[in-house]
Protein backbone atom coordinates (compact mmCIF):
# COMPACT_ATOMS: atom_id res chain seq x y z
CA UNK A 1 0.00 0.00 0.00
CA UNK A 2 1.13 3.49 -1.00
CA UNK A 3 1.20 6.62 1.69
CA UNK A 4 -2.07 8.45 1.96
CA UNK A 5 -1.97 11.74 -0.47
CA UNK A 6 -4.20 13.90 -1.65
CA UNK A 7 -7.33 12.72 -3.84
CA UNK A 8 -6.63 12.98 -7.51
CA UNK A 9 -9.03 14.13 -9.97
CA UNK A 10 -8.78 13.87 -13.77
CA UNK A 11 -9.10 16.94 -15.67
CA UNK A 12 -12.14 16.84 -18.39
CA UNK A 13 -10.05 18.62 -20.71
CA UNK A 14 -6.97 17.04 -21.24
CA UNK A 15 -7.17 13.87 -19.19
CA UNK A 16 -4.48 14.76 -16.42
CA UNK A 17 -4.85 13.58 -13.23
CA UNK A 18 -4.02 16.34 -10.96
CA UNK A 19 -4.63 16.75 -7.29
CA UNK A 20 -8.30 17.90 -6.21
CA UNK A 21 -6.85 21.09 -4.98
CA UNK A 22 -5.23 22.22 -8.39
CA UNK A 23 -8.59 21.95 -10.04
CA UNK A 24 -11.69 23.85 -10.58
CA UNK A 25 -14.60 21.80 -9.38
CA UNK A 26 -17.71 22.84 -11.95
CA UNK A 27 -21.19 21.77 -10.85
CA UNK A 28 -24.49 22.29 -13.03
CA UNK A 29 -27.14 24.63 -11.47
CA UNK A 30 -30.91 24.00 -11.35
CA UNK A 31 -30.27 25.07 -15.40
CA UNK A 32 -27.97 23.06 -16.49
CA UNK A 33 -25.53 25.58 -17.16
CA UNK A 34 -22.10 24.66 -15.52
CA UNK A 35 -21.25 27.08 -12.79
CA UNK A 36 -17.47 26.86 -10.74
CA UNK A 37 -17.64 25.71 -7.23
CA UNK A 38 -15.59 28.05 -5.79
CA UNK A 39 -16.25 26.03 -2.91
CA UNK A 40 -15.34 22.10 -3.83
CA UNK A 41 -18.10 21.37 -1.61
CA UNK A 42 -21.64 21.69 -3.57
CA UNK A 43 -23.77 18.38 -3.48
CA UNK A 44 -23.90 16.94 -6.86
CA UNK A 45 -21.97 15.26 -9.61
CA UNK A 46 -18.77 17.71 -10.52
CA UNK A 47 -16.57 17.68 -13.38
CA UNK A 48 -12.85 18.94 -13.11
CA UNK A 49 -10.84 21.70 -15.28
CA UNK A 50 -7.25 22.24 -14.27
CA UNK A 51 -7.69 26.12 -16.53
CA UNK A 52 -9.71 27.62 -19.13
CA UNK A 53 -7.93 26.49 -22.16
CA UNK A 54 -9.17 22.57 -21.01
CA UNK A 55 -12.70 24.14 -21.10
CA UNK A 56 -12.72 24.61 -25.00
CA UNK A 57 -11.36 21.47 -25.61
CA UNK A 58 -13.56 19.65 -22.72
CA UNK A 59 -16.79 21.03 -25.02
CA UNK A 60 -14.98 19.93 -27.88
CA UNK A 61 -15.01 16.59 -26.61
CA UNK A 62 -18.36 16.72 -25.24
CA UNK A 63 -16.70 15.68 -22.32
CA UNK A 64 -18.64 18.08 -19.85
CA UNK A 65 -22.28 15.79 -21.26
CA UNK A 66 -20.07 12.94 -20.34
CA UNK A 67 -18.85 14.02 -17.17
CA UNK A 68 -22.43 14.94 -15.71
CA UNK A 69 -24.11 12.14 -17.70
CA UNK A 70 -26.55 14.58 -19.07
CA UNK A 71 -27.41 17.84 -21.09
CA UNK A 72 -25.04 20.47 -20.29
CA UNK A 73 -26.12 23.98 -21.06
CA UNK A 74 -23.19 25.82 -22.79
CA UNK A 75 -24.51 29.08 -23.54
CA UNK A 76 -22.87 30.35 -20.52
CA UNK A 77 -19.34 28.92 -21.10
CA UNK A 78 -18.09 32.77 -21.75
CA UNK A 79 -18.70 33.59 -17.91
CA UNK A 80 -17.34 30.38 -17.03
CA UNK A 81 -14.42 30.67 -19.16
CA UNK A 82 -13.97 34.52 -17.39
CA UNK A 83 -14.57 32.89 -13.94
CA UNK A 84 -11.80 30.40 -14.59
CA UNK A 85 -9.43 32.98 -15.74
CA UNK A 86 -9.95 35.09 -12.54
CA UNK A 87 -9.08 32.60 -10.00
CA UNK A 88 -8.61 34.31 -6.42
ZN1 LIG B 1 -6.70 20.04 -18.22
Amino acid sequence: MTQAHAPERTCVGCGKKQPKSLLHRLVLNEQHQPVLDRTQAAPGRGAYLCGPGCLAAAIKRKALQRAFKMHVALDVVIDLEAALQTRS
